[in-house]
Formats: C-alpha cells, structure tokens, sequence
C-alpha cells in the first residue's frame, strides 16, 4: 500500500488509463468505512482510499478541530485492502481561497442543509476536487450519508463526470447505531441513549410498510420518541427513495437526525408502503 500527499504522488502512483476505484473519506476509519472499501476491492481495480477533513464543509461551530485525525491508524486499518490512501494536504486541495463553486438543486438546502448552511457546498467542492484528481472508475459512497449520495450522483450525472457512483449499505453496530466517526465523541450513557434513532427509524418503517399512511403523524411520533429519549430531534421526514422529493406512492427513505449532547446523530431506513 502506498500513500500520496498530493495530487501528482498520486498520478504517478496511477497511471492514465489504470482503473480504480475510490473511497472518500475524512478518516477516523471505522467498519463501515472498511465495508466500503472491501466493496470496492471486489471491483478488482487498483483501490485508492482518500483521507482529507475537508475545511470547507464545517459550519463555524462544528468540530472541524476536533475531528479525529489519525492517519497512521487509518493506514494500518487499510493495510491489505488498499492500494493507494491519497491523504492531500490542505494546500494541495485549497492552494488559495476556493471562489468557484458547485451550484446545487435546492435539496442541498434541506434536510440536513437546513440546520448546516453550505455543507453540501463543501462536499461537492471536495467530491469534484477528488474525483478529478483521482480520475475513479467508480466511486462508493454510504446510504447512511443518503442525502450526500443522492446529490454527489446528481452532480456526477449532471457535470457529465466519467465516475460511476455506486451506494453501499448502512454498517450498524449491535444495538442498530449506525457506526460514524463522530461516535466516539458520546459518553457511555449517550452511547446507550443513541440507539433511540435507528430503534424509531425501524419503528416508523414497519408501520408505513404494514399499510400507516399518515406520513405526518409516523413523524411526529418519530421525533416524539427521539425526545424522549433525550435528543433534541432536527427532522424525521419521509422522502421518495429515489430522489429525496416528496414521496408520491413509489418506495420511500425515513431519514432523521438529531442531537444528542455535542453529537449530531444522521440516520435512515428505506421501505416499501403497503398499498
Ligand atoms: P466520512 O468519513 O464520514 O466522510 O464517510 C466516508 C464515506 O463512508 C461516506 O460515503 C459515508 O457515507 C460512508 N460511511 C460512513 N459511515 C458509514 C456506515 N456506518 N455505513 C456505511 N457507510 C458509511
């Protein structure tokens, strides 16, 4: 496995023409990463894995300081299942202040970009950075960042950029808690606390497939729970599967998130309405 700090490393490393596929990420690698990164060696091309906490994505209180950062765990996690982890610096990605953007539907200012005002921005600037930079055959992302994957395949499709984007399932811990890297900032009691999400997730998507079609009200009961269980609920909303528009009788995604001390917990499940 070798590792490039910047963009040319990286070409030299992967020669025009090679194929590959790429795993984004911020680091602070988990199982759920691992699962992607499996996915994509079963591609059999070269695997390059990015590891880059992307300023641009921060809201001015998020915990871009803190975010974990530990690249040589990372590497030695992807010992044997990389081939190349491409971790710019952040002069290689932001040589000068980025004033050219990514204009995105309106979709980028809901759900979660209601609450974080430019992150998809951000995301896209650094998903688009990365893609031309790495020049993949393909690209996996995770459902758990469903609203991230429905627009960065938007943006590939509608940029006529040549990277197929492929959806990988949600990886869960035990108690159904959708692992993320930002876990490791809930206390134990919180830990235990935050398998309130995926329980009510699971909970409203039983019920909307045994035939409740009262979206609001599956919502609103949602969200209740999240409060009792000590969140404070950002949304519980149900969207259509596809595109994240409202649902119109096809299948549908529950998508939530919410608080829970200093954690901002995202989650989804997809269902089928009875009909
Ligand atoms: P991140 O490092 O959080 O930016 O995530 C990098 C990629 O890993 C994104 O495509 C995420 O959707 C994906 N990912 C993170 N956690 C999970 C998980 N628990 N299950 C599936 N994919 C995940």
């Amino acid at each position: 496995m070798m590792l490039a700090r910047t963009a040319s490393a990286l070409r030299r490393l992967l020669p025009d023409g090679e194929k590959s596929t790429l795993v984004a990420t911020m680091g602070g690698l988990h199982d759920g990463h691992l699962a992607l990164v499996r996915r994509a060696r079963a591609f059999g091309d070269k695997v390059v894995v990015s590891v880059y906490v992307n300023p641009l994505q921060f809201g001015v209180n998020e915990d871009f300081a803190d975010y974990p950062r530990r690249l040589r765990e990372d590497c030695e996690k992807l010992q044997g299942l990389a081939d190349i982890v491409y971790a710019p610096t952040d002069d290689e990605m932001y040589p000068q202040q980025q004033t050219v953007g990514i204009s995105l539907p309106p979709l980028a200012d809901e759900l979660c970009g209601k609450s974080r005002p430019g992150f998809f921005h951000g995301v896209a600037v650094v998903v688009c950075k990365l893609l031309n930079q790495v020049r993949p055959t393909r690209a996996i992302f995770g459902r758990k960042d469903y609203q991230q994957a429905v627009l960065m395949r938007l943006m590939t499709k509608q940029l006529s950029l040549p990277t197929e984007i492929v959806l990988h399932p949600i990886v869960r811990a035990a108690d159904g808690l959708a692992l993320s890297s930002r876990n490791e900032y809930l206390s134990a009691t919180q830990r235990r606390q935050a398998a309130a999400l995926p329980t009510a997730l699971k909970r409203a998507a039983t019920n909307i497939a045994n035939g409740g079609d009262d979206f609001a009200a599956v919502c609103s009961a949602g969200a209740e729970s999240l409060t009792a269980a000590g969140m404070d609920c950002d949304y519980f909303e149900v969207r259509d599967a596809d595109d994240l528009s409202p649902p119109s009788g096809g299948k549908v995604v529950i998508l939530a998130a919410a608080t829970l001390g200093r954690v901002r917990l995202i989650d989804n499940i997809e269902t089928t309405p009875f009909n």
